[in-house]
């Protein structure tokens, strides 16, 4: 598979110009493409499909490759991390936005009285593994309370006022002092945990309420979405979407039940929950896997759905600025630079990967409990530091799902392409075969990663036109120059 390279070498340039000399070659090019949304790594297919009216039998649609562009169709690749295709992230961020989105205000079939109901936004983190660098916004990094060096001879204290972006936030500050296995068992506990958070929410709603479980879920239920991110210290923490739901649509969520409720269960049900850990090297128990102290709740005005993000106050958050939030994290590596973006074969395979000393620690620690016959999942995991979990889910009746999201588009790309919206009378019937992945020549993915580039400039530059207009129809005012309103002025 042709890898991209910034500069084109030798080999990259002659494939550049071969296509570049030949119009029809390039516009070939051109075309594949916008097939794919410019993909990093596209699947390369060739073969044919008819689409047919299931009660006429009538071929509506017929569809062979030969027609294509270099007589492919290029697929996209539908990663969701930036590190491998940003284009694909680019929509997969977009459609994360619109779940999200839709759950806290309503659209996309979801009614818009969602907003109404009691709802907040969470930040669950892990507890501490050991002493690690961090930024303290000034202050020294790690001043030592206790003795000064550790028992392996290692300086207990760092004085050093980091920056926020140095690549020594999130080490420990003594390696054999921090707990790497605990760190990974309790990645790969972390969705348990979870699981058991929202049952122990809705024990404390019912507790709050004067009520039992059973006759709190019979008034109300609890929807979420949520997206795990990696710290800079290789454990996961979780933001959460937290919801309060009528259980029968068409009635109200009781009014003795708000978001302050609905932060007061979560801050309790945080503070008692727990997971066993699996049984670790040693054999014996590790005790369990608890959320740390650090939990922020924010309530969410979804009622602010215009508003700018930035003006949400402290303890409040806008929906908008939510969504983004979410859809933001949903496309993190586990890894800054992607390094650990696929799995391992073996331990070797960790050397060419060039992550650092912590990151490569963490993954042998998975690598070698997976060597433990309860827990050989941690071999598959290993590159995600132990955390198996989704990165981004949801309970079923949050929102939409991503297949809805995607079905909705492709019936849209039908429609643009045929004039005519798909049936639900007709099929698809097709014969495929793969004939590779990526761009044919390491030219044409050189020029794959320029459209690309172009792509998302034209994005960002729509995005930014978006946001002047929204701020100018808020107050028509604020966009205008000085010298406008003081030619007015004279005027009148
Ligand atoms: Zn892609
Ligand atoms: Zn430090
Ligand atoms: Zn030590």
């Amino acid at each position: 598979m042709p890898t991209v390279t910034r500069a084109p070498d030798e080999k990259t340039w002659h494939g550049v110009l071969a296509r570049a000399s030949d119009p029809a070659a390039l516009a070939n090019l051109q075309g594949q493409g916008e097939q794919c949304d410019w993909c990093a790594h596209p699947i390369r297919l060739i073969g044919n499909s008819v689409s047919v009216d299931t009660a006429t039998g009538v071929v509506l649609r017929s569809y062979s490759t030969n027609d294509e562009p270099d007589g492919v169709l290029l697929k996209a690749c539908g990663t969701r991390r930036a590190t491998r295709c940003p284009s694909c992230a680019a929509l997969y961020a977009s459609d994360a936005r619109m779940l999200v989105r839709s759950g806290l205000s309503g659209g996309k079939g979801v009614p818009e009285s969602v907003s109404t109901h009691p709802m907040v936004f969470a930040t669950f983190t892990a507890p501490s593994f050991g002493a690690v660098h961090s930024a303290r916004g000034g202050r020294a990094c790690h001043a030592s309370k206790g003795p000064r060096t550790c028992r392996h001879g290692t300086s207990t204290s760092c004085l050093l006022r980091h920056r926020d972006n140095d690549p020594v936030l999130g080490h420990p500050i003594c390696p054999d002092c921090y707990d790497y296995e605990q760190s990974v068992l309790w990645n790969a506990t972390c969705p348990e945990l979870w699981r058991r958070t929202t049952i122990y929410v809705r024990r404390e709603l019912a507790r709050l309420c004067d009520m039992n479980v059973k006759e709190l879920d019979q008034s109300v239920r609890l929807s979420f979405a949520k997206v795990a991110e990696f710290q800079r210290r290789g454990v996961v923490h979780l933001h959460a979407i937290l919801r309060v739901d009528p259980r029968d649509d068409d009635s109200d969520v009781p009014h003795f039940i708000d978001a302050q409720t609905l932060t007061s269960a979560i801050r309790t049900a945080a503070s008692k929950v727990s997971a066993p850990l699996p049984v670790g090297f040693s054999g014996t128990s590790l005790g369990s896997a608890r959320w740390g102290r650090q939990l922020d709740v924010r309530v969410i005005n979804a009622r602010e759905v215009d508003g700018d993000a930035s003006s949400s106050s402290e303890s409040r958050r806008s929906s908008r600025a939510v969504a983004n939030y979410v859809a933001k994290y949903a496309t993190k590596s586990t890894d800054d630079l992607g390094a650990l973006d696929r799995r391992l074969t073996s331990l070797d395979d960790l050397d060419a990967r060039n992550v650092s000393a912590h990151l490569a620690r963490l993954v042998t620690t998975a690598w070698r409990l997976g060597a433990l016959s309860h827990l050989t999942r941690l071999r598959t995991w290993a590159h995600s530091l132990g955390f198996g979990g989704h990165w981004l889910t949801k309970s079923r009746r949050y929102s939409v799902t991503f297949k809805f999201l995607r079905a909705e588009r492709q019936a849209w790309q039908v429609q643009r392409q045929h004039g005519t919206a798909p049936s639900e009378q007709s099929i698809n019937v097709g014969v495929w075969k793969w004939i590779g992945t990526g761009w044919r020549t390491l030219g044409d993915a050189w020029l794959a990663s320029q459209g690309q580039r172009e792509k998302m400039q034209s994005r960002t530059e729509a995005r930014e036109a978006r946001c002047i207009e929204r701020r100018s129809s808020a107050d028509p005012w604020d966009e205008r120059p000085r010298h406008f309103l003081d030619v007015e002025a004279v005027e009148s």
